[in-house]
């Protein structure tokens, strides 16, 4: 899931002024400080939801009004001593822990010397009734005239990226209570800063600040959570007011993979007077027209701002209509595009560059696709959905596809590939291979050193005299693994599907992409070439064997796995997304326990574990954060962290609750989440309340709510020692055991087995809970025969570092 400041996209009605969409951004974008309207303050107090600013000494001055509303203040500390301070107490442990993660204290509290405030709220209303009611503020214009100038300049460049969102805003004509708020604070020792308030968001409030690290942008996010307004039941969150749906998408794409767009879409409002409605879509595509109900309409695309987890760049395309939009009036929208969004690694592996924004989208919302596309006739092209028309016309391919039901996202990918398929209980797989692996994964050209004189004359070159080079080896084809590759993709998909039940569509395909990585759409997966090798084969040799295992054995049926968690089942919010990622790695792993067995699947779980708690600066990885920040969890000293802790210790919550639920248990949730078939979103809340449901009735947590705040809400990866003693009295042994749990917070509960072996091929095995706050957990017991060795955790059901 995407998250992002300031781009949630709006509808509004308008200001009728004659004036244009593009000259009222403009006008936002030329943003003035107003001297006349400069104050000296003293202590003025500003509150947006739970962020308290504090002006106690030094300059406050307005932006000139633009489409008649101030949208701007800047606060300076232009004498020494002034100063301002900022107060933001994050109202949960969780954002008050994230907190202190990365300032050292759970709330933000810090002096500033300046603070640059854009919104499209009510802070110029309440900031003047302040400075009003404030005995220690006078007017200043003397000294406005002095700021003005230089930091009319400054803010200018802050709102340059958000100036699209804020006309959106001031086209609505709603309250400006639902407007948005952004203080770009430079704190005195926490530098520049941002603190936000936006409705449009599921928590509205966010404090954070973008970091560059080895030429990356990384958006640390400090605490995100929702405003006191909607906590105390005063606001709603405000709702996208408008979506797209009944999607047509009529691509032409060159032989030099340029695309050439047509998308028709049904807007539907969710409420009246919208005058301008924004959409999301690549910045590698042109918007060139925009049309409603045939009229062509103006629409201004501009960059969106930096924001995190965002995979690919986005710009803000806003369509401006002639007259406010009506709720139960839908409307037909046109959007002309173009632009290059195919890339072409070599060898025919192409992939589509931003994967979820190659058409416009008003957010995450459900929708039907009729797709279709106009390529190279030597090409292939797969989608989303079931192919319903394939043919040559003009020395074009013409392909489409319909997805018959709606879906979250449509996707395609084309190359020059080799197929096949298989037929699964009434579904199909088929596999789509190029027939090259892409050159970076291509032997390399090895240059060898030859005497010229065992060389038959004709070949003698008396110019290069002993060096030749080669022909670089045969290289390996992904499609001369195809019929292994569709048996192996079809037996996981089987498994999946006796499993899960039924899968997000009749047809999957699975397709090659060059890269890393894989991504599951509703009925299309993309897989990485190296996934199409198993380990030792040369695109693989390089490697590690753990990452070896990963492209041969997991990527694939992790994303096939996804054709049910994120098609099926789905997760509208940031924070529940670990749980798709989390289910799609156990999957995989299920999977290879059932191919390779349990061991093979320990050794994988044994190297996660290695993972976590590995430790870089003194920390361990898993001790950023709980797996519900998600993406939050990647920061520029920890890039890893997020995919560790989300898809690593995410499938070790898996197999720690299968080893709670038992396995009929678990496969049984699994059955059960699926079988909601998306009619629920699913949350980590409401999994958790499914999953009590198969909970053993003598299990010592039966809500779960200990496992849940200790594993998914919480940090922490035990370490258990273990002392034990016998003593031999009267032909009987006295076994006496105690387990010592160590780095994690006293109140840990963790159900320990532990198996005490006698003679050979003898044990016995008991549990201890420990951590629970009881004095000396563990047990004693009168053997027969003397205890050799104690195994704690024998059948590896527990996150924790053992003895
Ligand atoms: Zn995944």
């Amino acid at each position: 899931m995407v998250v992002r400041l300031l781009v949630a996209v709006l509808c509004i009605a308008g200001i009728a002024d004659g004036s244009t969409g593009a000259e009222d951004l403009r006008a936002i974008k030329d943003l003035q400080l107003d001297p006349d309207r400069c104050f000296r303050v003293r202590d003025v107090f500003l509150q947006r939801e739970d962020a308290k600013f504090f002006f106690t000494d030094g300059h406050l001055i307005f932006a000139k009004p633009v489409l008649g509303r101030v949208v701007a203040a800047l606060f300076l500390a232009t004498d020494p001593s002034d100063t301002g301070e900022l107060l933001l107490m994050p109202p949960d442990p969780a954002e008050r822990q994230s907190t202190a993660r990365f300032l050292g204290e759970t709330i933000l509290n810090e002096k500033f010397r300046n603070a640059m405030l854009f919104f499209t709220d009510d802070t110029a209303e309440e900031l003047d009734a302040a400075i009003r009611e404030s005995p220690g503020s006078r007017l200043d214009p003397e000294v406005g005239a002095r700021i003005a100038p230089r930091w009319s300049i400054v803010l200018r460049n802050l709102i340059e990226l958000s100036a699209g969102r804020a006309l959106v805003d001031l086209y609505s004509g709603r309250s400006a209570a639902d407007g948005f708020f952004v203080a770009a604070v430079r704190g005195r020792s926490l530098g520049r800063f941002d603190v936000v308030v936006d409705p449009t968001m599921a928590e509205q409030v966010v404090a954070g600040q973008l970091v560059r690290s080895g030429g990356k942008a990384y958006y640390e996010v400090w605490c995100r959570f929702q405003a006191r307004s909607v906590r105390d039941g005063r606001r709603e969150p405000a709702k996208p007011v408008a979506q797209l749906q009944d999607y047509r998408i009529e691509a032409r794409l060159g032989d030099d993979l340029y695309m050439q767009v047509k998308t028709t879409a049904t807007l539907v409002p969710h409420h009246s007077g919208a005058r301008a409605i924004g959409f999301d879509i690549s910045d590698k595509l042109e918007m060139t027209a925009v049309r409603i109900d045939g009229e062509e309409v103006e629409f201004l695309q501009s960059r969106q701002p930096e924001a995190t987890g965002r995979d690919s760049d986005g710009t803000l395309v806003i369509a401006v209509l002639p007259e406010p939009m009506l709720s139960g009036e839908n409307r037909q929208m046109e959007f002309d595009y173009r632009g290059k969004v195919v890339s072409d690694a070599g060898s025919g592996v192409y992939s589509v560059a931003d994967r979820t924004n190659w058409y416009p989208r008003t957010g995450n919302q459900l929708a039907t696709y009729d797709l279709s596309f106009r390529y190279p006739a030597r090409l292939d092209l797969v989608a989303t959905g079931s192919r319903v028309a394939d043919f040559i016309d003009g020395g074009m391919r013409v392909s489409r596809f319909d997805s018959g039901k709606p879906i979250r996202l449509a996707g395609f990918n084309l190359g020059d590939y080799a197929s096949a398929s298989r037929d699964v209980d009434g579904f199909r797989v088929e596999v789509r291979a190029t027939k090259k692996v892409e050159p970076r994964l291509q032997a390399p050209r090895v240059p060898v050193l030859i005497p010229q004189t065992t060389l038959p004359s004709s070949r003698r070159n008396r110019s290069q005299p002993t060096v030749l080079v080669l022909p670089r080896p045969p290289v390996e084809s992904p499609a001369i693994e195809i019929e292994r590759i569709a048996d192996e993709s079809a037996a996981a998909f089987a498994f999946f599907l006796r499993r899960f039940g039924e899968p997000a569509m009749p047809v999957t395909v699975i397709s090659p992409v060059p890269g890393d990585f894989g991504q599951g759409f509703p009925g299309l997966v993309y897989a990485s070439t190296r996934s199409y090798f198993q380990r030792g084969d040369r695109p693989l040799r390089n490697l590690s064997p753990g990452t070896q295992r990963f492209y041969a054995d997991l990527l694939r049926p992790h994303e096939i796995s996804h054709q049910w968690w994120g098609n099926v089942v789905y997760t509208p919010f940031d924070r529940d997304g670990w749980l798709m990622e989390a289910l799609a790695t156990y999957s995989s792993l299920l999977w290879l326990e059932e191919k390779r067995g349990a061991g093979e699947r320990d050794e994988v779980l044994g190297g996660f574990l290695q993972n976590l708690i590995r430790k870089s600066d003194g920390q361990s990885v898993e001790s950023a954060g709980p797996v519900v920040m998600g993406r939050r969890l990647r920061t520029a000293k920890l890039p890893e962290a997020y995919s560790l802790i989300v898809y690593e210790k995410g499938a070790w919550i898996m197999h720690m609750l299968r080893g709670v639920l038992g396995d009929d248990g678990f496969l049984a949730l699994l059955r059960a989440l699926c079988d909601q078939r998306g009619s629920e979103a699913v949350t980590t809340e409401s999994f958790r309340e499914l999953a009590a449901g198969f909970v053993p009735a003598d299990y010592h947590d039966p809500s779960l709510r200990d496992f849940f705040d200790q594993w998914v809400y919480g940090t922490g990866v035990p370490r258990l020692a273990v002392e034990w003693d016998q003593d031999a009295r009267g032909g009987q042994h006295h076994f006496n055991l105690r387990l010592v749990q160590s780095g994690v917070s006293d109140y840990f509960p963790v159900h320990v087995a532990v198996e005490v072996h006698t003679l050979p091929g003898r044990s016995l095995v008991k549990h201890v809970l420990v951590g629970d706050g009881s004095d000396d957990p563990g047990f004693s017991v009168v053997l027969r025969n003397a205890a050799t060795r104690v195994v704690i955790d024998p059948d590896g059901w527990l996150l924790a570092e053992k003895p």
